[in-house]
């Protein structure tokens, strides 16, 4: 994974003294490849040789103390090949004694009156030092307090490595990104001193403040990336203008089945205004689960044909993407041009395909990430819509967005991410929420049940699918897994839902059919031919069948909140009352707390909160697509605070022009060079 680089490297590896090609090779094996990764190779803990005050030190506690030897070391050999010295020393006026372990040979390096310094576990009783570790002729200085401790492996050990990296330090300058301004107000120091402590620092202290410092320094040189690069965007003038023909607009929101909710609409109005402006949008629409994003999408798809333009839709699962095509083909009927582009469209289907795109006889192109192919290419493409956005990365929207030069891009999304995330991570970006459901909709209600009660729950399934409603089971896996016996297996749940319901129809739903197989039993699943559906989550996203309102998922605990949040979002689609019974026998505290935090709120902004909370945002959005950097120091969540200040301070710098100032010049090189472009996926 990238890191936001801080340093320069001056010169290659291998011009390090010392460094011959077998201990490059073992360094290039750690990662290091360049000075910059070799300075900034961080201890990963430090030994702690903070000399301590022996009548202050707990019993059984791990000391280090300075004390001169006063009697010749005695050596005791036993068993086999084990040995015990035996030495004493005088230590602030306390007479200690020093026990070695199997270290025989230090008994030639000791001699009378040396001054040593000690370290080992303290017997307050005895006053012992069962020692594990001594330094000869140290005094009080020389040693350093916080010794670092790197992470090696065979080929390179801990002193050449601290050595090397000590000489390189000394060689090379280390450039002051943040100005004197930010450092006084902050209470930072310099990039060179904070890189040079996080080494070899004199106390803890001093290691606390070049923590803060290099955290804030990588957090704000993310955010001037951000910004900047938003910056560049926002101002890219050649953004299209798109003249849509209101009227056709308004008669094809008249005609919808339903009447818009006065969010919808002012969604709607965000967007336009967004299009018709000679700016490029960068807009993120957020509503929770059923709140009706697709319409809103549908209608701008709608105003970007009226003005002569494509449009295209990615989302992040095919049958989320069948779906799609599907409701909006109906919707649209004769007025738009739909296809579907997914992995499975394939031959000469797919050739035909893309000879219409090119074309511009296909209005509005629905698919996967199959949409991002080089061979996809579009006559004129206006508008750029990805659903559920955050599961994809960054460099897939980037190359979607890369399909038309100029395109306007909506980010749509049911799990809500809070602002001040999206913002550092998107950059500065519009949001429009819908923060209100069609009307009539009750809120769903969730119970938490234990696995004991599996047997009540299904009653109360049967209870609403008499009433004709359909519901879903969902459960964690495939196919039964010898690391997860405990989880049940969705197969072995559907068979025994099978025979417990003589008169329903079950149907079995799972990542493993194949794409036909799938659409087939969500069709008929949706057409009431099935009255349960047993599947893994990948109904999780976006599937709209108005008439389930039971939905029972199976090892509950299993999910993260998010994705529990999706999957209760398939029932409360309609007038019904809908109900979702989560089973789970959650054995972490953080488990548990997530069952109560879904029984709690049906709301999606709240639950992402308490999720990122309890996760971080690297579970949040999925590892891998966080579009967050690897900070080296800063984490996200710990420094929340420190990075709306960088955000801040980064903002306020470029937004007020004296980031183009010559003074930041090498600043702007810096970044421009190593950063602004860089991928974090
Ligand atoms: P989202 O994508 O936000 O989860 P959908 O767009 O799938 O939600 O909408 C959920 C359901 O609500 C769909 O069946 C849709 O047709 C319906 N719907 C959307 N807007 C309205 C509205 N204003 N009034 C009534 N039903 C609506
Ligand atoms: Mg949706």
């Amino acid at each position: 994974m990238s890191k936001i680089h801080l340093i320069d490297s001056p010169f290659p590896l291998s011009n390090v003294k010392g460094l011959g090609p077998k201990r490059l090779q073992v360094l290039n094996e750690l990662n290091i490849h360049t000075i910059e990764d070799l300075i900034l190779y961080f201890p990963v803990r430090y030994e702690d040789n903070t000399v301590i005050d022996l009548t202050q030190a707990e019993d059984q506690s791990m000391v280090t103390v300075v004390g001169e030897v006063y009697s010749t070391p005695a050596v005791a050999f036993f068993g086999r090949n084990k040995s015990k010295l035996t030495v004493h020393l005088m230590v602030n006026q306390i007479a200690v004694k020093c026990v070695f372990f199997n270290q025989p040979y230090l008994k030639k390096k000791i001699n009378l009156n040396d001054k040593v310094t000690i370290k080992g576990k303290w017997n307050r009783r005895k006053q012992e030092i069962n020692g594990n570790k001594m330094l000869f002729n140290t005094g009080d200085e020389g040693q350093p307090q916080l010794e670092p401790v790197y992470r090696i492996k065979e080929g390179i050990k801990q002193k050449p490595l601290r050595d090397m990296i000590r000489q390189v330090l000394d060689e090379v300058t280390i450039h002051e990104w943040l100005s004197a301004e930010l450092r006084d107000k902050y209470k930072l120091e310099s990039l060179a001193d904070t890189v040079r402590n996080l080494h070899y620092a004199p106390d803890k202290k001093e290691l606390l403040k070049a923590r803060r410092t290099y955290a804030f320094t990588e957090l704000f040189m993310f955010e001037l990336r951000m910004q900047w690069l938003n910056r560049i965007e926002k101002t890219s003038d050649e953004a299209i203008e798109v003249n849509y023909d209101i009227e056709l607009v308004k008669d094809f929101i008249q005609r919808l089945p339903f009447e818009l909710t006065s969010a919808q609409k002012q969604s709607v109005n965000e967007i336009f205004r967004d299009l018709k402006a000679p700016v490029r949008m960068h807009r993120l629409l957020q509503g929770d689960v059923g709140s009706g994003k697709t319409v809103v999408a549908a209608i701008c798809m709608y105003a970007l044909k009226t003005a002569g333009y494509q449009s295209a839709l990615m989302v992040p699962t095919e049958i989320l993407a069948e779906q799609h095509a599907e409701s909006l083909s109906e919707l649209f009927g004769e007025a738009m041009n739909v296809a579907l582009l997914t992995g499975s469209v394939k031959g000469t289907q797919r050739t035909l395909l893309l000879e219409q795109l090119r074309k511009g006889e296909i209005d509005c192109l629905i698919g996967t990430h199959a949409l991002i192919q080089d061979d996809v290419v579009f006559n004129n493409i206006g508008l750029v819509i990805t659903d559920e956005q955050h599961r994809f990365g960054v460099n897939q929207r980037q190359l979607l967005r890369e399909k038309g030069a100029m395109t306007n891009v909506l980010f749509m999304t049911a799990t809500p991410i809070p602002r001040t995330l999206a913002i550092s991570v998107f950059g500065e970006m519009d949001v429009s929420s819908i923060k209100q459901l069609p009307a009539g909709r009750k809120p769903i209600l969730t119970t938490w049940e234990k696995h004991e009660s599996y047997e009540q729950v299904l009653e109360q399934m049967t209870g609403e699918l008499n009433k004709g409603r359909q519901a879903y089971v969902i459960c964690p896996l495939i196919e039964s897994s010898e690391h997860l016996e405990d989880v049940q297996n969705v197969i072995e749940l559907y068979e025994s839902l099978q025979s417990y319901y003589g008169n329903q129809r079950v149907g079995l739903l799972h990542g493993k059919l194949s794409t036909e197989d799938k659409e087939e039993v969500m069709q008929r699943f949706s057409d009431h031919e099935i009255d349960i559906l047993v599947s893994t989550t990948v109904v999780e996203v976006g599937v709209n069948v108005p008439n389930a309102t039971f939905m029972m998922i199976y090892d509950a605990n299993r999910f993260g909140l998010s994705t529990l949040h999706q999957l209760r979002g398939r029932v409360g689609r309609s007038e019904h009352q809908s109900y979702c019974v989560l089973i789970a026998s959650p054995k972490t505290e953080t488990g548990i707390e997530r069952m109560n935090i879904m029984t709690q709120t049906n709301d999606g902004f709240e639950l992402s909160e308490r999720d990122l909370e309890m996760r971080g945002p690297g579970d949040f959005f999925g590892v891998k697509q966080s579009g967050l950097p690897d900070f080296l120091v800063a984490d996200v969540v710990e420094d929340y605070k420190m990075l709306e200040v960088a955000r801040d301070e980064a903002g306020e710098l470029i937004q007020s022009g004296q980031f183009f100032d010559d003074q930041y010049r090498t600043l702007r090189e810096f970044i421009e060079d190593k950063i602004l472009y860089m991928s974090f996926d």
